[in-house]
């Protein structure tokens, strides 16, 4: 994929078992929408779950489409950060620390909505009980280090937003954290963001959808806002990833 002209990725979607995402988040749904804008690369990111990933490669397994294993891991302190993986075998394993780093909350499906498990036929097959969009027990470090040992690469989620977002969260970027790019909301002003945090501009940056509706598949927002993927970018996301 490398090399590609207008490399067109989105790094942030979530699918039907992330409870605030819409039931028609299925994973054949999602890769159909993701080849109808375009795309050639995608990132599942489930809050707190990989548990959709390997059935949404499975469907996606000669389409022309890429599926990056990930997840959207929320930290002690409440931070969001993309957790992304080269192969699905260590998303797996991250997966199963995180499984037993969640608090024994049971979802309450009225008030989240349901998190919903699918197979390769794109029918509804089980149902996460546990609560998934809550604080994990990894601390921010703990989350980095671990992703890291594993071969993945960590970007923290809308950096800008109040909520979850990692300048409101711990207040700064840990310069010593493993961290090569950050995402910005797709909706942010990133002149005024990088005049309130200027340190931002050390890090290079991409826009996710954080689709949680087919239609915002692909809603990056990058080429409107004139910062489209650059090769350095592109470079940074090849050496984590098997892009
Ligand atoms: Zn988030
Ligand atoms: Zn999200």
């Amino acid at each position: 994929m490398r090399g590609k002209k207008n490399f067109r990725l989105d790094l942030h979607i979530h699918t039907c078992l992330s409870p605030c995402a819409d039931l028609l988040m299925t994973p054949a749904n999602i890769i159909r929408a993701a080849l109808q804008a375009g795309l050639d690369c995608i990132a599942i990111t489930d809050h707190n779950t990989g548990g959709n990933v390997e059935v949404a490669m499975k469907i996606a397994r000669g389409s022309g489409l890429q599926i990056i294993p990930a997840m959207e891991i929320e930290t002690r302190e409440e931070v969001h950060l993309l957790c992304l993986f080269p192969v699905l075998e260590a998303l797996l394993e991250w997966d199963k620390l995180v499984a037993e780093n969640l608090p024994d909350l049971k979802n309450d499906e009225e008030f989240f909505g349901y998190q919903l498990y699918t197979d390769d036929q794109d029918e509804y097959i089980a149902k996460e009980e546990r609560l998934l969009a809550v604080a994990s027990r990894l601390s921010f470090n703990e989350v980095v280090e671990g992703v890291v040992k594993l071969g993945g690469m960590i970007i923290p989620a809308h950096v800008d937003r109040p909520a979850n977002g990692i300048i409101r969260q711990l207040g700064f970027i840990p310069p010593e954290a493993e961290i090569s790019i950050v995402e910005i909301s797709r909706h942010a002003k990133v002149e005024e963001i990088r005049q309130e945090y200027p340190y931002l501009k050390n890090y290079p940056y991409l826009t996710g959808s954080d689709s949680h509706y087919l239609s915002d598949i692909g809603n990056c927002g990058q080429e409107e806002k004139g910062f489209p993927l650059t090769e350095d970018l592109l470079q940074i996301l090849a050496e984590y990833l098997s892009l």
